[in-house]
């Protein structure tokens, strides 16, 4: 069975408001006087607005970790 054309996950798109760009990296952060039991958000960036979301955290001062994103659907094999 193929998915993919239709009610498939929702696209992973950029977090960045306006932007509809293919998500490519993973900006986690977390508030620590809200996220108290080390739970973090996660936001999706392009490559074009990686650095401004990172920066956005930063600016708070608040712990934050980029990564590569890789869409689900993109990632090869089949394993469960
Ligand atoms: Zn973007």
């Amino acid at each position: 069975m193929i998915g993919g054309l239709g009610g498939g996950p929702a696209e992973a798109v950029c977090s960045r408001a306006g932007c509809s760009a293919p998500a490519r990296w993973r900006v986690e952060w977390s508030n620590p006087r809200i996220h108290t039991d080390g739970r973090t958000k996660t936001w999706l960036a392009c490559d074009d607005h990686v650095e401004y979301l990172r920066g956005f955290v930063e600016a708070r001062s608040f712990p934050v970790a980029v990564s590569r994103f890789v869409a689900p659907a993109a990632a090869p094999g089949g394993d469960e």
